[in-house]
């Protein structure tokens, strides 16, 4: 899995999860991805480096290779110092989040959003509204909304963010 720093024409910051570069790049070329907030699909990739990376196949841009080279060339005599001393590299590989890690982190992050917004469902549009317009107390609520009504908000300057709920989060949090 990979995390990339994406914007969009508008400049909205958003990151993209993908399987791999390819996958970007192949999700990209057919008009996939798409920004949370405009809905632009007029989306280029941040210059900053991926912050995730569980793959283990082989990067196929030769800069990334050798930076990741070192990187693991590094991890490896760590690993190695390590094991002169007799212990396991439990803790080198703790480093590497698993995908259940990975996902762990991505449930927690669900549940500190559901815990610090107020469900407010298919009003989330209104409210965002009364919000901004000072009519109704300033919070985090999270709800639902249309393309449209995500582009109407942008519109009138209310921030919205998308963050895509796991499904397994879906079912304790709704
Ligand atoms: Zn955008």
């Amino acid at each position: 899995m990979k995390v990339f720093d994406l914007a969009c024409e508008h400049d909205h910051r958003f990151e993209g999860w993908f399987g791999s570069t390819q996958a970007f790049d192949e999700q990209l070329g057919r008009g996939f991805v798409e920004c949370p907030v405009c809905t632009s699909r007029a989306v280029r990739r941040m210059p900053s480096a991926p912050r995730l990376n569980l793959s283990s196949a082989p990067e196929p841009r030769p800069q990334a290779q050798s930076a990741r080279d070192m990187e693991e060339k590094g991890r490896k005599d760590q690993k190695d110092r390590k094991d002169e001393k007799g212990q396991k590299g439990g803790e080198v590989a703790a480093a590497m989040p698993t995908p259940q890690q990975l996902q762990a982190l991505w449930m927690k992050m669900a549940r500190h959003l559901a815990e610090n917004t107020e469900d407010v469902g298919e009003r989330f549009a209104d409210e965002a509204r009364r919000i901004h317009y000072n009519e109704a107390p300033e919070r985090g609520i999270r709800g639902v909304a249309t393309r449209e009504q995500r582009a109407e908000l942008e519109d009138e300057g209310i921030d919205v963010f998308s963050f895509p709920l796991p499904a397994a989060a879906k079912e304790t949090l709704q």
